[in-house]
């Protein structure tokens, strides 16, 4: 065993946030704490004596700039410590892994339905139903860990909400816009992949049994065809394709608005 010569003399605060409590003894949850250390550790190491694991672990701010995991502590810093995006903003942000860890699941509150199917175009995974009461979304959101896009920012404010996002734009595509830049979305984006109508996966379909399906002008031009997994709609790249095709070009190449 390795024993220090030197006093823990110096202190830092640090706070996590969200499921990352769930590493922490209990009088240490959803509060600032005190940890006391001495030298200046790297925080990643001062992280996973408190007894979180750093792979666990997606954003660390310090005094209110994002740092990465090699950041020195030094007396009095001031750590949060994030496993996803909170519900409100930091910047500027400086991700630890170019992809987050987890696959980046939504849902959007009643006025966002042009988005959702906007971001199911893209891919996404974006829950929504109309007329949804605020307590099933954010119930749903918790149980199957989405992150919340609402216009909606007394909503954000419920004590219950631990990922969300305050869309400040009202046209829809600019929405999207945000969204893609605030979350970082482009290299996750998986294009007609997903049913814009019921947020179900689509996948390639029997050709024949579609061609019974979709009209007759259909037939000459399209020999593969795809169905959603959940609301077996059809979809096949007739001309509305090409159009959906250059807006999503046009949103992943940052030209979208
Ligand atoms: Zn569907």
């Amino acid at each position: 065993m390795v024993t220090s010569h030197k006093p823990l003399d110096r202190t830092s605060t640090f706070r996590f946030y969200a499921e990352l409590n769930d590493f922490l003894s209990a009088d240490r949850r959803q509060r600032d704490f005190r940890y006391s250390f001495t030298g200046s550790p790297a925080v990643k190491d001062a992280i996973e004596a408190i007894g979180v694991p750093h792979p666990e672990v997606d954003l660390i701010v310090v005094g209110g700039v994002s740092v990465g995991f090699d950041y020195h502590l030094e007396d009095g810093d001031a750590v949060s410590v994030y496993p996803v995006f909170e519900a409100f903003d930091i910047s500027p942000v400086v991700r630890l892994r170019p992809k987050p860890l987890r696959g980046t699941r939504f849902i959007l509150d009643d006025h966002l339905g042009k988005l959702a199917r906007a971001l199911r175009l893209l891919g996404f995974d974006a829950a929504w139903k109309r007329d949804a009461e605020k307590g099933a979304l954010v119930a749903r959101s918790l149980a199957e860990h989405r992150i919340i896009l609402t216009r909606d920012r007394k909503l954000l404010k419920s004590g219950d909400v631990t990922h969300g996002c305050w869309i400040r734009h009202t046209d829809p595509r600019e929405q999207l816009s945000e969204v893609i830049a605030r979350f970082d979305l482009c290299a996750q984006a998986r294009p007609f992949t997903r049913c814009t109508v019921c947020n179900g996966a689509i996948e390639v379909t029997d050709t024949e049994q579609a061609r019974r399906e979709a009209p007759e002008r259909v037939h000459e031009r399209c020999d593969e065809f795809y169905r959603c997994q959940s609301c077996g709609k059809l979809y096949w790249k007739g001309t509305h394709y090409e159009r959906l095709k250059a807006f999503v070009d046009g949103m992943m190449s940052g030209k979208g608005s």
